[in-house]
């Protein structure tokens, strides 16, 4: 197992990614922001088997967070994260101060995607990872990009910037690694308490009972959200944010389920922000 490259510097990413052209080697990026679990991993051990050089950027990037948000405490952890990244075969670690400056002005305008569910109640936060993304992108240069199915809205959104302003780099959507309970990894676990935890397990517990539902033949929108909003209220301490039922592409409400479907959920647990989903393909 070797020790990642730990970059710090842009120009110094830049010339890596140069070496990297030159030599004539393709390159696979995964973007996180840092405190590192399973679910990043299996994004990273992907890019390993796909890819001569595997790039992890960690950056916990201030524009996407609203004001009384987690950005000060949201974990910083560059010393597990490199050992995890060793581990999953990582050759560069792109971890940089800061990528904006006083003089900062331009940002990445994400259009109706982004108003919807998490943009709802984070509003201007895809514009801060579509940002971010696209100067992660500018400066790597990688061939394929890999992102979580976890943020589906997220990956919608980069999918499209990156066919909208022709990024000329493949996105690589990468299914949701759960801990043993059910409960969808994130870094953000590690804010919940023993019994915070417990009560979250509620919301992948309301998904399931979804999946079970359509593949039963269930197709209406309003019964299903009826029944998924009931199990989460049920279940003390959880706080429902949305629950929603749209078409994957659009992400515009569905009446009756049709096409390409995406159940997705969003609940605070205790101050904890949770999300998580299922996607439905081609039901008729
Ligand atoms: P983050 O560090 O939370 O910004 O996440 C970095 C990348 O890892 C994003 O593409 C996420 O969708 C992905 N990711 C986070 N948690 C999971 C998970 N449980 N399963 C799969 N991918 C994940």
């Amino acid at each position: 197992m070797s020790q990642p490259k730990i970059i710090k510097s842009v120009e110094d990413m830049r010339e890596a990614s140069r070496q990297c052209v030159k030599a004539g080697q393709s390159s696979g990026f995964v973007p996180t922001m840092g405190a590192l679990h399973t679910g990043h991993k299996s994004l990273i051990e992907r890019a390993r088997k796909e890819n001569d050089v595997v790039v992890v950027s960690i950056y916990v990037n201030p524009t996407q967070f609203g004001q009384g948000e987690d950005f000060e405490k949201y974990p910083r952890t560059l010393e597990s994260d490199t050992k995890l990244c060793a581990e999953a075969g990582a050759d560069i670690i792109f971890a940089p101060e800061t990528l904006y400056s006083e003089e900062s002005r331009t940002f990445v305008e994400v259009g109706e995607l982004g108003e919807p569910l998490c943009g709802m109640s984070r509003p201007g936060h895809f514009r801060g990872v579509a940002t971010v993304v696209a100067k992660l992108l500018n400066i790597i240069r990688p061939n394929r990009a890999y992102f979580g199915r976890k943020d589906a809205q997220q990956l919608l959104i980069v999918e499209t910037m990156v066919r909208d302003l022709n990024l000329g780099c493949a996105i690589v959507p990468c299914e949701i690694v759960r801990d043993p309970d059910g409960l969808a990894m994130s870094s953000r676990n590690r804010y919940l308490s023993p019994a915070e935890r417990k009560q979250a397990l509620a919301i992948p517990k309301a998904l399931e009972y979804c999946k079970k539902k359509v593949a039963a033949g269930e197709r209406d929108a309003m019964k299903l959200l009826g029944d998924m909003a009931e199990i989460l209220d049920q279940q003390a301490g959880l706080e429902i944010d949305y629950i929603a039922l749209v078409n994957a592409h659009t992400l515009d409400d569905l009446k009756r389920l049709r096409g390409d479907v995406l159940a997705a959920i969003a609940a605070k647990v205790g101050t904890t922000r949770l999300i998580d989903n299922a996607r439905f393909e081609k039901l008729s």
